[in-house]
């Protein structure tokens, strides 16, 4: 799994090929969407379109609430599957635990199923708490790949962190930038202009360093080039650096609590 990768969240599908299309120029190779951002059919569209071979490409889509349970995940993937354009993804991942409808552990097995079928290659969790990672590996031999969650210098998720080290699970941050929240940071900005890089590139930097993989979205051609102009070999953030960062955790989530949406 590329550790860079692509994301689309609240792209309209009329406007996902032309911005899938400028990352791929880029040089980006993993893409990640879900079936309730209603763009899979955009993105399959710039894929195809790209003449990329299928196995240079990393797609991720996600499962959507409404879908959990077994049958109705299997009939949700075919449905993702159709609009990508593809006969299978790289990764799959539940979206959300919704912990109140108690679904995730029925969902699983029907994850399962789809990697013993080879049209999943690798199964994940998003927005997991620690209670509901432990669940799932209490009930089934299928340990989650990537645990998807929001993390940025103001939610570092330090607790979740340790807890996939454990379990050699991925950390993939969403909202890497905070949706922009903290680039206007004046510690981030400090280290940018030592740098000479630009707030999202040190932010973006730090999340590869702290060896998240981390999928920026951007529809603007120049910020979508920045973003993955992050691999210079100069450019690498010291310890104090890196720990001044640190210190800018406050517990800041710009999206919904995993523990109360249902
Ligand atoms: P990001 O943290 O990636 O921020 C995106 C915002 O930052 C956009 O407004 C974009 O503007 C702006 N931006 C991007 N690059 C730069 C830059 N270099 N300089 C200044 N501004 C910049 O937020 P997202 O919420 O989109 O998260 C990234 C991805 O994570 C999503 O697209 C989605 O794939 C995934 N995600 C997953 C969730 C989950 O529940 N699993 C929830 C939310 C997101 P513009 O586009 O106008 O250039």
């Amino acid at each position: 799994m590329p550790q860079l990768g692509f994301g689309v969240f609240q792209v309209p599908d009329d406007e996902t090929a032309a911005a899938v299309t400028h990352a791929l120029e880029a040089g980006y190779r993993s893409v990640d969407t879900a079936a309730i951002y209603g763009n899979e059919t955009g993105v399959g569209r710039a894929l195809a379109a790209s003449g990329i071979p299928r196995d240079e490409l990393f797609v991720t889509t996600k499962l959507w609430n409404a879908d959990q349970g077994y049958d109705s995940t299997l009939r949700a993937f075919d449905d993702s599957l159709a609009k990508l354009g593809l006969d299978h993804v790289d990764l799959y991942l539940i979206h959300w635990p919704t912990p109140a409808r108690d679904l995730y552990v029925d969902t699983w097995k029907a994850v399962e199923t789809l990697v013993a079928d080879g049209r999943v290659r690798t199964a994940g969790v998003s927005n997991f708490q620690p209670a509901h990672l432990q669940r799932l590996l209490d009930s089934s031999d299928l340990v989650p790949a990537v645990n998807q969650i929001e993390l940025h210098p103001a939610l570092q998720q330090r607790e979740l962190r340790e807890l996939h080290a454990v379990h050699s699970i991925a950390t993939e941050a969403w909202s890497p930038l905070a949706q922009g929240a903290v680039l206007a940071d004046p510690v981030i900005a400090a280290i940018a202009a030592r740098h000479g890089k630009s707030a999202a590139q040190v932010v973006l930097r730090w999340h590869l360093q702290l060896g998240n993989v981390v999928i920026p979205k951007s529809v603007t051609p120049g910020r979508i080039r920045e973003n993955i102009d992050v691999f210079d070999p100069e450019f690498v953030l010291s310890d104090a650096e890196m720990r001044s960062i640190e210190r800018l955790d406050r517990g800041l989530r710009t999206g919904p609590d995993p523990d109360t949406l249902n």
